[in-house]
């Protein structure tokens, strides 16, 4: 017999699934709001101008591609840590941050999740409800037991904070905690600032391990708002661990550049968990890439670039917004009993709709849009192009 014929089969994530769906679907007018991708105002993924500028240098340079460190360059690393933290933050200088080059926001996770594998074994890892589709399948396959703490209140299209903070504390000490950042994904629902300030100090209190992961930091209020919860865990003096991704925000998805950022309590004992990431990054894919990585080290790093990337960025938060404001306001005007109106308060990429299951399929074969079964919608795919053609068949499928 073979050795695969015990493989049992599994459905793709239904993000994959759709993605498959949508490109063997010959309907000329298919329109894709299902998947996570920032498109700009004429319906293109954007090639930033910052990133073809590090790119043109880059090429001129012609170095030569050797290996790049195991945890990647010290720029990149100290350009990054500058990123979350603000560049005079007082962790800079206490030497107890330790920042890994990842092959992405996943990767970065990944990493993470293999590092708390050999610390935790066996622990329990709460991920919001819902989530990020690949958070419960990459902690399962790390060995840990996934469960997940309420979130969002589908009544108020916002953070259900009392239900989650209940949850929380019923964890026990040990248990891994994955928190976004900012701009939650999917539903675009965010703590407050109080809600932050309330549960910092709690999850020191109930020992629990924070895993922040922050995949869109500069879309939801802008780069400094969007790390605050980031900010106020390394003011905390507690460990934690953070999950960076610059695929969107450098629109740079293929390139794969992320980083993992582990706080320890000091210094030594953070020499002690890097050299753990870096044995365990060596044994499985040995070194980063370079490319991706160098771009973005040379963006963060030069001041014109920097500007320039920070403007754009500005940019793309802005027509997002702008979409966020025609889309609430039209479509609560016309259904003032669905809640439309979260969807301007709402950050990032994503939002919640409060479309059933039934409407999803019906706004797909009716109406060729493409959106999550859950009502997810990818705000950023809208434009002033497509927008009007969307709420209208969100109005008729809503009726
Ligand atoms: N985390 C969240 C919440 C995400 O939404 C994503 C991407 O969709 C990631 C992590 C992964 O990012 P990357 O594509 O850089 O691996």
């Amino acid at each position: 017999t073979s050795l695969f014929a015990g493989i049992q089969d599994a459905p793709l994530d239904p993000i994959m699934r759709l993605f498959e769906a949508f490109n063997a679907d010959t309907r000329p007018g298919k329109l894709n709001l299902a998947i996570g991708v920032y498109t700009d105002a004429e319906g293109k993924v954007p090639r930033l101008r910052a990133v073809q500028e590090a790119e043109r240098r880059w090429i001129d340079k012609a170095l030569p591609k050797t290996y790049r460190p195991i945890e990647g360059t010290k720029p990149f690393r100290d350009a990054v840590q500058a990123l979350l933290f603000g560049s005079g933050a007082a962790i800079l200088g206490e030497s107890r941050a330790a920042t890994l080059q990842s092959v992405g926001g996943t990767g970065a996770l990944k990493m993470g999740a293999d590092v708390l594998a050999r610390l935790k074994p066996g622990a329990t890892v709460a991920v919001s409800d819902p989530t990020w589709e690949n958070h419960r399948a990459l902690f399962a396959q790390a060995g840990f037991t996934v469960v997940d703490y309420p979130y969002f209140s589908a009544d108020t299209g916002g953070v259900d904070y009392g239900a989650m903070r209940a949850a929380l504390e019923r964890l026990p000490a040990g248990a891994i905690v994955v928190l976004h950042a900012c701009c939650h994904n999917p539903t675009g629902a965010d703590l407050t600032a109080e809600e932050w300030a309330d549960l910092v100090p709690l999850m020191a209190e109930r020992g629990l391990i924070p895993f922040l992961d922050i995949a869109y930091q500069g879309f939801g209020l802008g780069l400094d708002a969007d790390a605050a919860p980031v900010r106020r865990f390394a003011e905390s003096g507690q460990e934690f661990l953070v999950a960076s991704s610059f695929s969107k925000s450098f629109s740079l998805y293929g390139e794969r550049v992320g980083a993992l950022t582990i706080v320890a309590a000091d210094s030594s004992l953070r020499a002690k968990v890097e050299a753990l990431a870096k044995r365990l990054v060596r044994a499985s894919y040995s070194n980063p890439h370079t490319h991706g990585a160098a771009i973005v080290e040379t963006v963060l790093t030069d001041p014109a670039l920097r500007a320039d990337w920070e403007r754009e960025l500005a940019e793309m938060r802005e027509r997002i917004q702008a979409m966020r404001v025609r889309m609430a306001d039209s479509l609560q005007q016309r259904h003032p009993d669905r809640g439309f109106a979260a969807i301007k308060v709402q950050k990032g990429m994503f939002s919640y709709t409060g479309l059933t299951p039934d409407e999803a399929t019906r706004l797909r074969e009716d109406h060729e849009v493409y959106a999550l079964e859950t009502g997810r919608v990818c705000v950023a795919a809208l434009n002033a192009h497509n927008i009007d053609r969307v709420l209208d068949a969100i109005d008729a499928v809503a009726r």
